[in-house]
């Protein structure tokens, strides 16, 4: 028999197929294995008691974050992240207010304080545009940056892709694309539009589970944080102060003795006299000339009087 070409085909008996040193294998994920001894020691019926209606026994997450106690731990399916980050979790550190938790993996969604009391399980998980992927689960407080984020995740996507098929090896290069211009104050509102164009296209299209998965950090934080991209949009400002680009740092006039230390250091000459002198100083304050400031921070860091701050 030959092929169209009249190269010879495969004829049977075709060449078995051998697994690990020729022997029958089975490729899994470790935690998988973990649960069959118990399994045969227990029973399934026990194993089935355990966990929610239809994710049946425990499943092992990897807390970390801006969380008080990380680490591995192993809850019944069905726990509330509420439970996890709270009771296991020990609350947000440092008291701060508790922003995102993002589960799954570079792949899976940011969640917010709406779906605290949600029990954590395959289905609620996608329900809510996460997933429970490689069941990491990282914890955010109000200093995190929802677009950042996005970005940080679609970077390790972007890097992870083997470039098989377009709609990851090059779809995911155009978010990342349109995220950065985000973070540095240049996106547009039809940018956004966009971005929900290509998720859209990359989910639909993508060959395998990486891509298809890619687009849930930048699809979730647009439904949960719309309004952080908004401003970062409309009103060139990052709330968190992460986007350095949107940064900007301002002279309190009030505060400032007109010492000309930061004028001295600042290597963009961005600070110049004003003619304002401040009640009870002697010498005129400084301001800062938001178009020629390169946010390199030195001047915060030489004003002795606390008058430079960022915005
Ligand atoms: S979706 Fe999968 S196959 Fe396609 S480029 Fe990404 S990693 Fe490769
Ligand atoms: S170093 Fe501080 S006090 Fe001195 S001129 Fe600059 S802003 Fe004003
Ligand atoms: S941040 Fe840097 S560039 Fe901007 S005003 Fe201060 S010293 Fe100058």
């Amino acid at each position: 028999m030959e092929g169209m070409r009249g190269e010879p085909t495969l004829k049977p008996p075709f060449p078995a197929v051998h697994g690990y040193k020729g022997q029958p294998s089975n490729v899994n994920n470790v935690e998988t294995f973990a649960n069959v001894p118990i399994i045969i020691t227990k029973g399934a019926d026990w194993f089935a008691s355990i966990g929610s209606e239809k994710s049946k026994g425990t499943k092992v997450f990897a807390l970390a974050g801006q969380i008080n106690n990380v680490g591995l731990i192993e809850v019944p399916m069905g726990t509330t992240l509420r439970d996890i980050i709270y009771e296991i979790g020990g609350g947000i550190k440092g008291g701060r207010k508790f922003k995102a938790v993002q589960t799954g993996g570079p792949s899976g969604g940011c969640l917010t304080e709406k779906h605290l009391d949600t029990p954590i399980d395959y289905e609620s998980l996608a329900a809510a545009g996460s997933m429970m992927g490689s069941g990491g689960m990282v914890v955010m407080d109000d200093t995190s940056c929802m677009v950042a984020i996005a970005k940080f995740y679609l970077e390790f996507t972007c890097e992870e892709s083997c470039g098989k098929c377009s709609p990851c090896r090059i779809g995911n290069k155009r978010m990342l694309e349109i995220l950065t211009k985000i973070t540095e104050g240049r996106g547009t509102m039809d940018d956004l539009q966009e971005l929900r164009n290509l998720a859209a296209v990359i989910k639909d299209t993508a060959l395998c589970g990486l891509g298809q998965t890619s687009p849930n950090p930048v699809l979730s934080t647009l439904d949960n944080f719309w309004d952080e991209y908004v401003e970062h949009v409309v009103d060139k400002k990052c709330r968190a102060g992460v986007c350095k680009k949107l940064m900007r740092y301002e002279i309190d006039k009030e505060k400032c003795i007109g010492c000309g230390a930061c004028k001295k250091n600042c290597p963009a000459e961005a600070i110049s006299k004003t003619d304002y002198i401040a009640p009870g100083h002697k010498l005129p304050s400084m301001m800062i000339d938001p178009s020629k400031c390169i946010k390199c921070g030195a001047c915060i860091s030489t004003c002795k009087f606390g008058a430079i701050s960022v915005k």
